[in-house]
């Protein structure tokens, strides 16, 4: 290929984090190769969504990709570990259940080791799935440690991901893509011009009159999506029948309790309640449907549901749930909410913008932009994106709520098949057919939120059901025994991250 054809200049429009997790990895990758430079311009009188707090597993690898040094990432950001998610109400009233992060041990033979916990059921056994749970033992106990090396080690199983300051963080990412030579321009961007003939996007004008040309543009503008929405016209696929909350409140409040290292997510009549611990602050959010609650009543309904008084007036957000039809147009990717939005209940959109950096990268053009990578990265953001759009489905889908109209709803509903297949499967033989390492949620994910969620499995696997369901009692006892000592064995939560990745003045000024 002639070097004319690369790309020289790459703009990334938005600074929040989706902006500055693509100026951290792009420079990164391109500075090694020194023939591109990358642009990043943001407004700070338009200012960042400002939420975004949980993360799930991947991002570990993320930071490491980049270079941070974790526990500088952590003190700088006031981070939190995260083992999991714990749901209250979700089920039913008064039930709650754990999404765990890593994996449940393993079974005899092939079997998955949740066919040999189904057949003790079947006999009388009613120990929750979740005691089987490394992560889940820990968070309880609120204990944290790493995932072990050994893989004979029940601590192998466990995963890991972070709670941390969305704005912290994006101030973190931005030192970093900074110190490899992002250039950053300040400014509120007031036209797109585009070439009249192709359409492709040949630069930004700011306000003051200024303009940042470049040959491929990235849009991190937030739901907006100035670029691939607003000048490109790339559709939105709506997914509210599936997803009916569409409004959120957001409202920080002071640090209470001993810091638990998980989220906590609390069903309510039309929607549900976050609680996201840092080490200076609780972050807390409303996430309903206006269809079936008033924003009045969802503000009353977080603030008699805080447990500290709050540090800041409660913050409305609107979203809609869905996808752009095309993330990638002409010589233009959308990044992070302006490429679509998944409410935060498994902590989604941080991955996605994640996901979308990789593909890009892999699919990377040179100056033409050849429609058909393009037509690759878009097909690949759509499976990751219906993929990661059933599993939140299915907490909706799968609930015995019947004390509210949206539940009713949802439980009522018709979802994608790919869901229902998996309903059906996991009622008549208990099994789980997930892609381990090709899914973002993985088998283990997708078992905890089917238990979790009250789906029985009327049969299990027959090769189970072979076994003698005593032989598995005093081995389960056992394992259990063994997980809750491992878990007991670990430092706490607070002390890990009081030893290794405090933040200097936590309690001081934000
Ligand atoms: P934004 O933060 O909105 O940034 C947009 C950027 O574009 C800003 O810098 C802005 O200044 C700039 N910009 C816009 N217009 C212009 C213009 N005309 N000129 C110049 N600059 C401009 N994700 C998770 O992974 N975990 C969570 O727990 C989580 N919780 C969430 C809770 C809620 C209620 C919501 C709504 C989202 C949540 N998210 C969560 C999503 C997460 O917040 C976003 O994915 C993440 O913050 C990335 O946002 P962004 O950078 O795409 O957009």
């Amino acid at each position: 290929m002639s070097d004319e054809r690369l790309i020289r200049k790459i703009v990334i429009v938005g600074g929040g984090t989706a902006g500055w997790m693509t100026a951290a990895l792009l420079a990164s990758v391109l500075s090694k190769a020194g023939q591109c430079r990358v642009e990043l311009v943001e407004s700070d009188d338009i200012g960042t969504v400002g939420v975004g707090e949980a993360t799930i597993p991947p991002i570990v690898a993320f930071n490491r990709m980049l270079g941070l040094d974790e526990h500088e990432f952590m003190r700088e950001t006031r981070a939190t570990f995260k083992l999991g998610i714990e749901f209250r109400d979700w089920g039913r009233l008064g039930h709650s259940y754990f999404h765990p992060f890593g994996k449940f041990p393993d079974g005899p033979d092939l079997l998955p080791f949740h066919q040999m916990w189904l057949r003790a059921r079947q006999t009388g056994d009613q120990t929750p799935l979740d005691d089987y749970s490394i992560a889940w033992r820990l968070a309880r106990h609120g204990r944290f440690c790493r995932p072990a090396a050994d893989a004979r080690s029940l601590l192998s199983r466990v995963g890991y991901a972070y709670h941390f300051d969305a704005g912290l963080y994006a101030a973190h990412l931005r030192k970093h893509a900074e110190g490899m030579g992002v250039a950053r321009t300040e400014g509120r961007i007031v036209e797109v011009r585009q070439h009249p003939e192709s359409g492709f996007i040949l630069g930004v004008r700011l306000e003051d009159g200024r303009e940042v040309g470049g040959d491929f543009f990235v849009d991190c503008s937030g739901f907006r999506g100035l670029l691939i929405e607003e000048t490109l016209k790339a559709g939105f696929e709506d997914w509210q029948h599936w997803l009916p909350c569409d409004r959120a409140y957001a409202v920080p409040t002071e640090r209470k309790g001993p810091l638990r290292p998980y989220t906590q997510s609390t069903a309510h009549e039309a929607g549900w309640q976050w609680r996201i611990p840092l080490q200076h602050r609780t972050g807390n959010g409303h996430v309903f449907s206006s269809a079936y609650m008033s924003e009045q009543l969802a503000l009353d309904r977080l603030v008699q549901n805080l447990d500290a008084p709050a540090l800041a007036e409660p913050r409305l957000i609107r979203f809609r749930a869905g996808r752009r039809r095309k993330a990638w147009d002409k010589n233009c990717v959308a990044i992070g909410l302006s490429s679509g939005f998944l409410e935060p209940l498994e902590s989604t959109s941080i991955h996605f913008v994640q996901d979308a950096i990789f593909q890009l990268l892999i699919n990377f053009p040179d100056r033409s932009c050849d429609p058909l990578f393009a037509a690759e990265y878009n097909r690949c953001i759509q499976e990751s994106y219906e993929r990661a759009r059933d599993f939140v489905i299915l907490h909706y889908k799968l609930n015995e709520r019947t004390d509210a109209p949206m539940w009713r709803h949802t439980a009522e509903m018709t979802v994608p098949d790919a869901i229902q297949e998996r309903i059906e499967h996991y009622r008549a033989s208990g099994r789980v057919h997930v892609q381990d390492q090709v899914e973002l949620f993985s088998r283990a994910s997708w078992l905890a939120v089917l238990n979790g969620q009250l789906l029985q499995a009327e049969r299990i696997d027959p090769l189970a059901q072979m076994y003698d369901a005593a032989r598995f009692k005093p081995l389960l006892g056992g394992l259990r025994g063994l997980i809750d000592d491992a878990a007991r064995a670990q430092m706490s939560h607070e002390a890990y991250i009081e030893q290794y990745c405090l933040a200097p003045n936590v309690n001081g000024p934000l």
